[in-house]
């Protein structure tokens, strides 16, 4: 008989600070679209970029998804602990010539990578790089909140699996955890949509099963920059965790009523699985955050 598949969908923030507005934004969107569905929420801790770290990040992001209510499923999964899967992945993709080492210097590198290695015997004591194989197929997607997305990933060049300072590419770590996590929907800022070409390109070669995508908007300050680490966001405020799930769910398009602003954190959330509908957010890639 057939059987719905359950929905596994998943948060990864990279542990380079506190979560800031715009994150929390994100994992409740992400929540709710499990939740909503009763589907698992997984919590995947994206640690490759090791320099980028900042310490006592993990403990600040886990306690602020505590005080939200946003509890996930099973174990923290972390990045950093599945490097031997990439490195049996690279070496298949390697076997079969789908990868080739790269020891281009950043400075000698335009936008658009022109495969200058691609055709060179590379000395491997060399510090390189190891870039795919592109093609000039054009990658068509439907994202579910902003519609049809297509590229050919030619005009940006063959791109970086894994890096000259030995770090795993974010494009294909993320790829090999969500196939290893069964993610069958991913939930994130906008800012990555234009990551999912080469996702999927990756999901194909590796004979992944795709999962879907939906680019949830990014939260803009008032000077229009989007809220980011680099940006220097600050940490979000839990002072009052209530009418930050309430302001949220403004933000998400969702309407709560006013009556909900005497809620409880367990009540917001739960009114706000039964209500969830992110088509409220269709084809919006970015909201402005309100002032306080
Ligand atoms: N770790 C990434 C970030 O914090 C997000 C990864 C993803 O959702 O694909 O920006």
């Amino acid at each position: 008989m057939f059987q719905k598949q359950t929905y596994i969908g998943r948060f990864a923030p990279s542990p380079t600070g506190p979560l800031h507005f715009g994150s929390v934004y994100t994992a409740l969107a992400s929540f709710l679209q499990a939740r909503s569905q009763q589907g698992q929420w997984l919590l995947r801790i994206d640690d490759l970029d090791t320099p980028r770290n900042i310490k006592g990040s993990v403990e600040s992001i886990l306690s602020t998804l505590d005080t939200l209510g946003l509890y996930w499923d099973g174990k923290v999964a972390y990045q950093s602990q599945t490097l031997d899967v990439y490195h049996q992945v690279l070496e298949q993709l390697a076997l079969h010539q789908l990868i080739y080492p790269c020891i281009c210097s950043r400075k000698t590198l335009t936008q658009r990578y022109n495969g200058r290695c691609r055709y060179q015997t590379i000395d491997l004591v060399l510090p390189h790089a190891w870039r795919i194989k592109t093609d000039q197929q054009r990658l068509s997607f439907k994202d579910v909140l902003q519609g049809s997305v297509s590229e050919c990933l030619s005009e940006q060049g063959d791109f970086i699996l894994k890096r000259k300072d030995q770090i795993m590419a974010y494009q294909f770590a993320v790829v090999v955890d969500d196939h290893l996590q069964g993610i069958n929907q991913v939930v994130r800022g906008y800012d990555l949509l234009d990551s999912t070409p080469r996702q999927i390109f990756l999901h194909h070669v590796l004979g992944y099963t795709l999962p879907s995508y939906m680019h949830v908007p990014i939260i803009i300050d008032e000077q229009g920059y989007k809220l980011s680490k680099q940006t220097l966001a600050t940490a979000v405020d839990l002072t009052q965790p209530e009418s930050l799930i309430f302001k949220l769910l403004t933000l998400l398009k969702q309407n709560p009523p006013n009556a909900l602003k005497e809620a409880s954190v367990d009540e917001l959330l739960a009114w706000g699985m039964t209500h969830w509908n992110p088509a409220h957010l269709q084809g919006c890639s970015q909201l402005t955050i309100p002032s306080a």
